[in-house]
């Protein structure tokens, strides 16, 4: 057991660097070494979690295990280490300054002031080391949120001097930065990251790695002069250009031996650099089946941006690799889904995801595609909203309720398939009415959920609102729609499927939050395979025509 090491990842220049994945990558390299690491990310914004966030505004919402509705980047966190995150691995400023004020209110700081310095820059320094204190980790890697030189990042970056400070080899900065081509000079310009490293210093933090976006090579010349106007050593200046995949950056951090690096900075032995073998049988994997035709899988959805649905692309990537595929996903908005347009708009998938979501926008669409999907039956996952959308239209198109919806449970629209439960109606506030984090489901055998599992006993992660109807359980079934998952506390329908399908499945939780790059999830894996068959069966068809 060593003595609890902290680096702490900041960025300069622009955001969108990639500071996760560099965070990712060093924690996946100090684990393959046999490290303990967690990785934590401070947001400097004042919301108190992600949570009553629109996806356009941050990307995804990721949910732990624990329930807290957390950053994007800690899904980049679970699936390069394997670890579980929790709400310790995710602050932000609000639940710092929300912290402060309630021990104030408390009376706890006996009639001081109550001050950025020393008392907000306390509770970060205590939050920075609260995982590493309770849970003996190794390496505690903190990300912090924003570039350097934000009016909001400067408690962080006082908090990150004072540790420094106080904790000497024990902690060390790694400052991302980036290194743009001016194509009409011909030239790669370090200057950008000269002024941040500056801004960092001026906040009296030097940084101990300098690493360096670029989408062109570095050359020693590049290094050597970052190296001298920033203090740093030269083999600690780290270039990160870019990658076929987000996966390949460990390997590049660790041809550069970013993670030696850091070793001998905080004064642990070096030993034999670790192979990283089943990182790179997947990613070998990975390029052998980039070279072959992707797959078309459509994701319906109504958050046009990449970053909205995140966990789902990742898991769909993830399973297409261990298929031997590359899967290709095409988003289609729901918005503009008609009966008119959905046959054009589908043409070519093998496979279609309908995604999750909050709000009426964007519904009525989901419905045409799930109609299309289940009656000439292409394999269909509904996630959450998405599974909801696959009953409801059900409802109507099968069991004959022209006005099947979801509301409050009332009597005046007597086919509600989909409610808010009794328990979840009196709460208000946005955040706090969810079923959030991971719970329980029974899975029930023969069904394709259960093949696709391989077991009885499962846990997914939640976040929602509404629920199953149990009163139509029965109704449902008798016309083909099966309830094949249920959480055994509350008798809740987590999955439906129809079993008459190729394979039709809508799950309540998010599958998509637990898969991770050596541990895909089995129904991802289930979902991408029935995708490839159907893909072949529909070229044998067009073959014999
Ligand atoms: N809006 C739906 C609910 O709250 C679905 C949520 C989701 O897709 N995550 O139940």
């Amino acid at each position: 057991m060593v003595e609890t090491k902290y680096i702490f990842v900041t960025g300069g220049v622009a955001s969108s660097l990639g500071k996760g994945i560099i965070a990712s990558s060093i924690g996946k390299l100090l684990q393959a070494r046999g490290y303990n690491v967690t990785i934590q990310k401070f947001d400097p914004y004042i919301n108190i979690d992600p949570g009553t966030l629109n996806p356009y505004e941050h990307g995804e919402c990721y949910v732990t295990v624990d329930g807290h509705e957390a950053d994007l980047d800690l899904g980049h966190y679970e699936r390069f280490l394997g670890i579980e995150t929790t709400k310790a691995n995710n602050l932000t400023t609000g639940r710092i300054y929300k912290s402060v004020i309630d021990k104030e209110r408390r009376g706890d700081y006996l009639g001081k002031t109550i001050q950025v310095i020393p008392h907000i820059t306390d509770e970060i320094k205590r939050n920075v080391k609260l995982l590493g204190n309770k849970f003996k980790f190794d390496f505690v890697i903190t990300e912090i949120g924003g570039t350097v030189g934000d009016i909001e990042s400067l408690p962080y970056l006082e908090s990150i001097r004072q540790l420094k400070w106080e904790l000497g080899r024990n902690a060390l900065c790694v400052h991302l930065t980036y290194v743009p081509y001016l194509a009409a000079a011909g030239e790669l310009k370090t200057k950008p990251t000269q002024h941040s490293v500056k801004e960092l210093q001026s906040a009296g933090i030097q940084p101990d790695i300098i690493v360096m976006r670029a989408e062109h090579n570095l050359n020693e010349n590049i290094r050597r002069k970052v190296a001298q106007f920033c203090n740093v050593n030269e083999k600690a200046v780290v270039q990160s250009i870019d990658a076929e995949t987000i996966y390949e950056v460990p390997i590049l951090m660790q041809e550069q031996n970013l993670d030696s690096i850091i070793l001998e900075k905080v004064g642990l032995p070096v030993s034999d650099t670790p192979k990283l073998g089943p990182w790179r049988n997947f990613l070998e994997r990975r390029h052998a089946a980039q070279k072959k035709a992707p797959i078309h899988i459509a994701l319906v959805g109504k958050y046009d941006l990449q970053d909205a649905y995140k966990s789902i692309r990742e898991a769909l990537s993830q399973a297409g690799t261990y298929n031997d595929r590359k899967v290709e996903v095409d988003f289609v908005n729901s918005e503009k889904l008609t009966d008119d347009n959905v046959a054009e708009a589908l043409k070519g998938k093998a496979a279609v995801v309908i995604g999750p979501g909050f709000g009426e926008r964007g519904i009525p669409g989901k419905f045409v595609a799930i109609k299309y999907t289940r009656t000439h039956n292409i394999p269909t996952f509904g996630i959450c909203l998405g599974m909801q959308c696959m009953a409801i239209e059900f409802a109507r198109d099968v069991l004959g309720y022209a006005d099947a919806n979801s509301r409050e449970m009332d009597e005046k629209t007597p086919h509600n398939v989909i409610v808010i439960m009794e328990e979840q109606k009196s709460i208000t506030n946005m955040g706090g009415t969810m079923r959030l984090g991971a719970y329980e489901c029974v899975l029930q055998k023969g069904s394709k959920a259960y093949e696709a599992y391989g077991k009885e006993h499962i846990q997914e992660r939640h976040r929602h609102r509404y629920e199953f109807n149990n009163n139509y359980k029965k109704e449902y079934e008798a016309a083909g729609m099966k309830c094949v998952g249920i959480n055994p506390e509350s008798d809740l329908v987590e999955i439906v499927e129809i079993p008459t399908l190729k394979w039709f499945i809508g799950t309540q939780f998010h599958p998509e939050y637990s898969s991770t790059v050596l541990k895909p999830h089995p129904l991802f894996l289930s979902f991408v395979k029935a995708a490839i068959e159907n893909e072949k069966g529909e070229q044998a068809t067009t073959d014999k025509q």
